[in-house]
């Protein structure tokens, strides 16, 4: 589309928002600042297609607005390292071409998924402290330091003479959150008493009443079901969920088991995590070669594929196609995560195939084994308390999480909350916010090592589907 076309969408004398992506929809956040011609963007990030999708498996943003304006792009800051906020980062950042601001451990993740890309050398990374304060024109930038499901979760301060936005990225209250620091209330309190413009706000679990629980007693937990188990145990947890994983390794040295890594994603987190100071207190993992040379009580095996991915190393082994590690009667599996809506089926099928074996279930249904990195409604009105914002722009979330975190805003006495779309330009300041007009949005899928729009990939995916059979995995028994 021409600018022609379009409304002004970044006046000089204003101060914008824009999503292209996370509003409206859980996953591939893009957000965009716009003030005195220039553009910050925050975060770049993907999501995984689903059942609707055949073929599919990575969908992102059509980043084509800010790409024609490449030139207006001062830089992007990255608020954490989930896939839903940097998995675009090689995809689309051969079309944005700017510097790229992440804390230590965010900027170790994105640096190993470049290398796969083969695009280490070019994109310029600067790592930037917890709590780090710098500029990038026009924005005087702060980060708070929250608490969430990974490592180093970042809220995003950017000064501007219009007003101070907080962007919260994806936050908790975490009391206890075993891995980093519990959240900066200081900083929020701080934020607060200086007057804050706009607070654009996770609304994950607006819908939840309550608060989250904590990283702390799921460690409790997790060591006490391990306590109950015979034989082997499987943790199915997300890679990127450090805490968790060190949770399944205490509990794994609490009763006298060697704690093992099966999947690829998850030694790329052990990795980043160690580099940047993380698992210190942490043993070596066993490689799932090294795993299957021990008896049957004497391992916890970590394993990816908690939401049933037809590759992931869970899924491979309730197939029995794992070339190293097979599970019988009289072994467990805990299931260390929730449902991603859009799951359901393929956990249920990977769950009774596991049942078909004679594994023992254990899921968050009936014990506590997972906990939320998003706030529950009582963290969202104590963050509200403190922060005191004149504009709540809830941001990821479908429509019903972005209205009801406006709803909650009301209650807590915000003047003003603005429930936009994808591809709306929100003025923030000056006067009251308002959607001043839209901008071309769309989605792009990966089609080998192409990027087509969404709606061109099924015919094309059905050419290239993988074949389930795999008879060529050699099966092959863990001693006892
Ligand atoms: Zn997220
Ligand atoms: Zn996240």
């Amino acid at each position: 589309m021409s600018d022609a076309r379009l409304p002004a969408p970044n006046r000089p004398d204003e101060l914008a928002f824009l999503a292209l992506g996370g509003v409206g929809e859980i996953g591939m956040n893009l957000s965009l600042y716009g003030y005195r011609g220039r553009w910050l963007m925050i975060d770049c990030g993907i999501s995984f297609a689903d059942d609707t999708l055949p073929g599919v498996d990575v969908i992102m943003p059509d980043p084509g607005f800010i790409a024609e304006r490449a030139d207006e792009l001062a830089g992007l800051v990255v608020t954490h390292a989930h896939e839903d906020h940097i998995g675009a980062i090689p995809y689309l950042w051969p079309r944005l071409r700017c510097p790229v601001y992440a804390t230590p451990f965010t900027a170790a993740v994105l640096r190993l998924k470049l290398i796969e890309a083969g695009l280490e050398h070019q994109v310029p990374i600067t790592e930037v402290p917890m709590s780090g304060k710098f500029r990038i024109d026009p924005f005087d930038i702060e980060l708070v330091t929250l608490t969430h499901s990974i490592p180093e979760p970042n809220a995003v301060v950017l000064r501007t003479p219009l007003g101070t936005v907080l962007h919260t990225g994806d936050w908790k209250f975490d009391p206890d959150p075993l891995v980093g620091a519990t959240s900066d209330v200081a900083t929020l309190r701080r934020l607060g008493d200086e007057g804050v413009l706009a607070m654009v706000c996770d609304s994950t679990n607006a819908l939840r009443p309550g608060e989250g629980g904590s990283e702390g007693d799921v460690r409790k937990s997790l060591i006490s079901i391990v306590g109950n188990c015979k034989n082997r145990v499987v943790v199915a947890c997300f890679a990127s969920n450090v805490a968790r994983l060190e949770s399944a390794a205490a509990a794994a040295v609490a009763h006298d088991r060697h704690a093992a890594l099966v999947g690829r994603s998850l030694w790329r987190i052990d990795h980043a995590a160690r580099e940047t100071g993380y698992l210190k207190n942490v043993p070596p993992f066993l490689t799932d070669e090294e795993a299957a040379y021990l008896p049957r009580d004497k391992v916890l095996l970590i394993c990816t594929g908690s939401q049933g991915e037809p590759r992931s190393a869970l899924a491979r082994i309730a197939e029995d196609e794992h070339p190293q590690i097979v599970l019988e009667e009289g072994d467990s599996v805990i299931f260390s995560s929730r449902i991603i809506p859009g799951n359901e089926r393929a956990i249920g099928r990977l769950q009774n195939r596991l049942a078909g074996l004679g594994v023992e279930l254990i899921t968050e249904q009936d014990h506590l084994v997972h906990v939320s990195g998003h706030p529950a409604q009582d963290e969202l009105t104590r963050m509200y308390q403190m922060v005191r914002p004149r504009i709540a722009v809830p941001v990821h979330g479908e429509t019903r999480h972005l209205m009801a975190q406006a709803r909650l805003a009301e209650q807590c006495q915000v003047p003003q909350s603005i429930v936009t779309r994808n591809g709306e330009v929100v003025r923030l300041a000056p006067g009251p916010a308002s959607v001043i007009g839209e901008v071309p949005t769309g989605r792009l899928v990966v089609d080998g090592t192409r990027l087509l729009p969404s709606g061109a990939e099924a015919l094309r995916s059905r050419r290239r589907r993988r074949s389930p059979c795999r008879a060529w995995a050699r099966r092959r028994r863990t001693r006892r």
